[in-house]
């Protein structure tokens, strides 16, 4: 399989394996594999897409310590696996009581990561005490390969340096670090030169966020489809500088990655798969920046919002994801457990249950688009990913009317 017409979107072979591989045997209709609990959303910073003002203090409705010590008992009656608690926020360092809620996942058997704001509370103690705490990952936001586009997004000047003195610090510290970007019109030609950043800080993940229109993030200028195309296939490339790359809310890059990984070494990826000048453009600075590539190290697991991934928030709701306000519950009086197994919706979103493109896609199991974009954009959480440039029907490349290159 591979080559310009050697069926590489053909999606039948892949499909029947991704299922049983991840589907099945990793057990999602079981366990989350990521589960992230909003500790607080308390934050120092401002983010542009995120929101316009600092929060100081928790807001009314936090779940207390007790709630958060039972939250974590009751993750531990998931299996066949136990899922790994991110402590998020906000800042999770906010919380006075995180060493506690942190001490108690490890002697439930929890894993944990923790995605903390970069303020002068993450300190060298702080991240010694996160290894200590056996942190899988800690993930720390960068929006830009420069200070002005960064603090742009961040709202606080100087926060490009301290950004690179924290990664580097946890680098140090002996933490797997992971970085956080939202790409985003303002940014996205920096892309190649954030991910020389990622390399050269010594982070070993590089996580790609694509905006979903909701809240301040509304203003912030999304990319077109064939752009987050484009996008998609130079993350591939950057996943062959020794870095894992994922993504969040653009899951068709699981598609890209089987299409790139089916392609024969000779073939032009950009006229095989109709890409653009804004890929073009990318990856020869990639190129320029990092010199030649090696292997590829995309992560490629299927999940998506509701299947291997749930959201608690501050005061204890329950959603698919952090982006999918389709509340299911609450921690305070529903069994956590349960609602993940048998609520309906993430039962449909596990079975793929959906409608549009993605309902009739050969990739709906492995990727199945962003439902929280689809559901700010139709008001249906089973609905397409207008963001995605696939097109099932046709079996062929992203049409030019589906978006505007650059
Ligand atoms: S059409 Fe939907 S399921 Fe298919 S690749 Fe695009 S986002 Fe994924």
């Amino acid at each position: 399989m591979g080559g310009p017409d050697g069926g590489s979107r053909a999606g039948g072979p892949l499909r029947t394996s991704s299922r049983s591989r991840l589907g099945t045997a990793a057990g999602f209709d079981l366990a989350p594999i990521l589960l992230f609990w909003e500790t607080t959303r308390a934050c120092g910073l401002a983010c542009r897409h995120c929101r316009a003002e600092a929060i100081a203090r928790p807001l009314p409705g936090q779940l207390s310590t007790a709630e958060g010590l039972r939250l974590i008992e009751d993750l531990r009656r998931f299996a066949p696996r136990r899922p790994v608690l991110i402590f998020t926020g906000g800042d999770p360092f906010m919380r006075e009581d995180l060493w506690e809620l942190s001490a108690r996942a490890r002697a439930a058997g929890l894993p944990i990561g923790f995605a903390p704001s970069v303020t002068p509370r993450l300190t060298v103690e702080a991240a010694r005490r996160m290894r200590a705490e056996g942190a899988r990952t800690v993930s720390i936001s960068l929006d830009g390969a420069d200070a002005l586009t960064h603090e742009g997004v961040r709202g606080v000047p100087g926060h490009f340096a301290e950004t690179e003195r924290a990664v580097r610090m946890l680098v140090r510290e002996g933490l797997n670090v992971q970085v956080n970007t939202t790409v985003m019109r303002g940014n996205v030609e920096q892309l190649a030169d954030i991910a020389a950043l990622v390399a050269s800080w010594g982070a070993h993940i590089w996580e790609v966020f694509f905006l979903i229109k909701v809240g301040r993030g509304t203003a912030l200028d999304e990319l077109t489809p064939k752009e987050n195309e484009d996008v998609v296939h130079v993350l591939y490339e950057a996943s062959r500088y020794g870095f894992i790359v994922r993504t969040v809310e653009a899951p068709f890059f699981r598609r890209v990655v089987a299409e790139r990984r089916a392609l024969a070494d000779e073939v032009d990826p950009a006229a095989r798969f109709g890409l653009g000048s804004l890929y073009r453009r990318l990856v020869d600075r990639l190129r320029a920046v990092l010199g030649p590539p090696g292997e590829s190290r995309a992560q490629s697991v299927g999940t998506r919002d509701g299947k291997g991934i749930l959201f608690v928030a501050h005061d204890g709701d329950v959603f698919p994801a952090g982006f999918l306000p389709v509340r299911l519950g609450n921690v305070r009086e529903d069994d956590i457990v349960e609602l993940y197994r048998r609520h309906p919706l993430l039962r449909a979103i596990r079975s793929a249950s959906f409608s549009g493109r993605c309902g009739r896609c050969e990739f709906a199991d492995t990727c199945g688009g962003s439902r929280s974009r689809a559901y700010a954009t139709t008001g249906d959480p089973l609905g397409e990913d207008p963001a995605c440039a696939h097109r099932p029907e046709a079996g062929s490349l992203p049409e030019a009317d589906l978006g505007r290159g650059p």
